[in-house]
């Protein structure tokens, strides 16, 4: 078992004041993998004013020294690409090569990014050629708490950890307690590249006890947090007592839209995109609404690629999926599809119970459930598992009505030859993001939500953005 006890504070590694304990779980064998520490008041305590003291050095620094610094460190993440996706396959269980292209790839692509976006940024400009003495000044938000979940590790982490650096902030990033060891990992980058003491500092613990602690600190002048809507609204309390700043990226319920016209990929696009992750990914179009004139045709489809759809030991390579994060969680998502099943949705493909051949580890069976009408929980609820349901719709309107019934505004998809139609349907839809036709997102557009799934913008100009403040001087000549 792994010895992951330490935290990262102030430029070296060192034991915790918290005696407290718990096992990383792999949650393809169900067995402790490695052995972390929850961090307590007085470790937040030590990070925070490690990065507060750094942070007039770092917000001060040249931009210059900023991007030689990162452009080592995405040297050195490259030099430990293997080590990382090894390490989020054990602690999510996301399978080998998904780990190494996507999951760790993602955090090499958002570093790359970001080095560009602060290349071209223009930290101090004129606000307008009609007012050149006006000048706006953007500066770091300031010492800023990361919390991050455990779905997509590395790219949560990267997308918050290299713009806060880009733009000379200093941070305390509280990694999920489930899923720590990629983070340590680049903790142990961030050690090597020589980042200046306290400028990044890991600390390891819950939401409850660390987490909390973090968030209250009045120290700690920006949070930007990843996970549930309902963590990010007891975050935002603890924020408007002092009025920190808060960028929240939280849950979806995307509807992918699927006209008649649509390619004739899209039906197995969709649901590949849903259980893609073990289904455990915010922006995973989980509710696929299909035209009623090839609905039927579309329901035959989905059995037949649901019930091929190979779940597997995430160490072998492969396009399989693996398990979800924990017992928890699969429990919750085993009581969802039974709650659909007694709601009178029409189970297609897979269902309660685990896969044939899968008794040990949190797998899950990849379930449609046809027939679904979009009051029932399974079209409400975002469930994070490989689980999709499909609700038949009439007319145009009646899908942008559909999809916008949803308390999240995160993802949309739209499948359609008809141009026109697209880009109508696309304006109508209050969603942060709009895919269509598997085009895909590009990694440095903004990403974030409409409504309950969130505040704010992470990846590329408007995530870098996000770490600064604006200040506006007059009488500049
Ligand atoms: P979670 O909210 O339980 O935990 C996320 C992180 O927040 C963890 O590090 C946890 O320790 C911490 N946390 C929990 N309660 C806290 C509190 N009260 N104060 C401070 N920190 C706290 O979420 P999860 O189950 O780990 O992650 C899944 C959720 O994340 C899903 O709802 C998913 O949609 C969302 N998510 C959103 C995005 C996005 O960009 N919009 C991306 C990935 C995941």
């Amino acid at each position: 078992m792994l010895d992951k006890k330490n935290f990262y504070i102030n430029g070296e590694w060192i034991k915790p004041n918290s005696a407290e304990e718990i096992a990383v779980v792999d949650p393809a064998t169900e067995e402790d993998c490695a052995v972390i520490t929850l961090g307590n008041k007085i470790d937040i305590d030590m990070a925070v004013k490690a990065a507060k003291n750094a942070y007039e050095l770092w917000a001060f620094s040249s931009k210059e020294d900023r991007i030689k610094l990162l452009e080592k460190l995405y040297e050195n993440y490259k030099k430990r690409w293997a080590d990382i996706a090894k390490a989020i396959t054990l602690e999510m269980g996301a399978p080998k090569d998904f780990a190494s292209k996507l999951q760790a790839g993602t955090g090499a692509s958002h570093i790359k990014s970001f080095i560009r976006y602060l290349k071209n940024f223009e930290f101090e400009k004129p606000l307008g050629d009609h007012a050149p003495n006006q000048r706006l000044i953007y500066e770091p938000k300031g010492v800023c708490a990361l919390i991050t979940p455990w779905n997509w590790p590395m790219n949560q982490v990267c997308l918050k950890v290299m713009p806060a650096m880009a733009a000379g902030c200093t941070m305390v990033l509280k990694p999920s307690e489930l899923a720590p060891l990629s983070s340590m990992i680049l903790a142990e980058i961030v050690d090597e590249v020589k980042f200046p003491k306290g400028v990044f500092n890991l600390v390891n613990g819950d939401g409850a006890t660390t987490g909390d602690a973090l968030t209250s600190h009045p120290d700690i002048n920006m949070i930007s947090f990843t996970g549930s809507t309902r963590a990010g609204a007891l975050i935002s309390q603890n924020a408007a007592k002092d009025f920190k700043r808060v960028s929240l990226e939280l849950g979806g319920k995307g509807a992918n839209i699927i006209f008649k016209d649509a390619d004739p990929e899209a039906i197995e696009r969709g649901a590949f995109r849903c259980f893609r992750n073990s289904g455990q990914s915010c922006n995973a179009p989980t509710r696929m609404l299909v035209e009623k004139s090839m609905y039927n045709e579309a329901i035959g489809r989905l059995k037949k690629y649901t019930e091929n759809f190979e779940v597997g030991d995430p160490k072998k390579e492969g396009e399989h999926i693996g398990p979800v994060i924990s017992e928890n969680q699969f429990k919750k998502i085993q009581a969802l599809i039974q709650k659909g099943i007694d709601e009178g949705a029409k189970l297609v493909a897979g269902g309660t119970g685990k896969p044939d051949g899968l008794d040990k580890g949190y797998f899950v069976k990849p379930t449609v459930f046809a027939d679904v009408n979009n009051n029932m929980e399974v079209a409400r609820t975002e469930i994070f598992g490989p689980v999709l349901s499909v609700i038949p719709f009439e007319t145009e309107e009646d899908a942008i009505k559909i999809a916008n019934d949803t308390t999240y505004g995160l993802t949309n998809y739209i499948q359609s030859q008809d141009h026109d139609k697209v880009k109508r349907v696309a304006r109508k839809l209050r969603s942060g993001m709009v895919d269509v036709n598997g085009a895909g997102i590009a990694v440095d557009a903004p990403f974030g939500g409409f409504k309950h799934s969130g505040i704010g913008r992470e990846a590329g100009e408007f995530g870098l953005e996000e770490f600064l403040e604006v200040k506006a001087v007059g009488g500049w000549s």
